[in-house]
């Protein structure tokens, strides 16, 4: 089982364990700010379950109906995550709605509280873990789930502060205008999640400090070639594409200019993990004196 794979796992089993916990906070106090943060806990599962599948799809590896790979099933489950976070704000509103038209009689805080701060305390440790270890495995579905859960803890905390508030002033309606606060913080993460994806699935450019680290590493590689030019990179999940063109002088061998090909292939490799480069040759009159100078 890969790294990644066993992180999908641990997910939804810490997202099982803290939607049981909110539960209980929740039926222990009769707060709707408590209510919320459990509701947000289904979506938890939900999502974790889906990265699940995502991660398990991404590592199949190519095939022949799919020869770039399946890395891209992870934004898709990233996309679907972000569109769950809103779905769950938006119960959350509701509920804080009718909260504050009618705000329950009575909250019973200190045994809820007690159990929703030890729910917050998993999530916390494990968001660490998630948002850590899915940046290093560059995976946007772990990603997505780390944040989520980020917003998670935030919401937790927000609703710890509301309630305890809500009781010392007597103020019952802070508990549903800490719920909606809860709910708005939800839709700004779930949009992130939604953002982020989107511009994986429309194949974004890599971000221009990486761009310029690919163009130094050919540069400093390319030794008998004019110059590069034309080079594009796109990431799909972990894996990265790169492109582009190399000129070479008209009259040099097939063979010294895929020698040239294969040190600047070996050399990206060594600094992108999961790269796969596909290089173009020119003969010099092509050249564009503008790309990429060899060192
Ligand atoms: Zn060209
Ligand atoms: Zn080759």
């Amino acid at each position: 089982m890969t790294h990644a794979l066993k992180l999908a796992y641990g997910s939804v089993a810490v997202a099982l364990v803290v939607l049981a916990i909110k539960a209980l906070a929740w039926w222990l106090s009769g707060s709707i700010a408590l209510m919320s943060d459990a509701l947000e806990s289904i979506v938890n599962v939900a999502t974790a379950i889906a990265a699940l599948w995502a991660v398990h799809v991404a590592s199949i590896p190519p095939d022949e109906g799919h020869p770039f790979g399946h890395h891209k099933a992870e934004y898709f489950s990233a996309v679907l995550e972000g569109v769950l976070i809103v779905i769950a704000a938006i119960f959350i509103l509701r509920a804080a709605w009718t909260g504050f038209t009618s705000p329950p009689p009575d909250i019973q805080v200190w045994p809820g509280l007690g159990v929703n701060i030890l729910a917050s305390v998993i999530n916390g440790a494990w968001c660490w873990v998630l948002l850590r270890q899915g940046r290093r495995l560059r995976s946007p579905a772990l990603m997505a789930d780390g944040r989520h859960l980020l917003s998670d803890v935030v919401s937790s905390v927000g609703v710890t502060i509301g309630v305890l508030l809500a009781v010392a002033t007597g103020w019952l309606w802070l508990d549903a205008a800490l719920a909606a606060l809860v709910a708005a913080n939800i839709l700004w993460s779930g949009w992130q999640v939604i953002r982020v994806s989107i511009g994986g699935l429309m194949d974004e450019s890599v971000p221009g400090a990486d761009l310029e680290a690919m163009r130094s590493v050919i540069a400093e590689n390319a030794d008998g070639a004019v110059e590069a030019h034309d080079l594009k990179a796109r990431h799909a999940g972990s894996a990265t594409f790169v492109e582009f063109h190399l000129v070479v002088p008209g009259e040099m061998s097939v063979d010294a200019a895929h020698d040239i090909c294969d040190r600047i292939e070996a050399a990206l490799r060594t600094e992108i993990s999961q790269c796969t480069v596909t290089i173009h040759v020119e003969p010099e009159h092509k050249a564009k004196h503008s790309g990429i100078v060899v060192l």
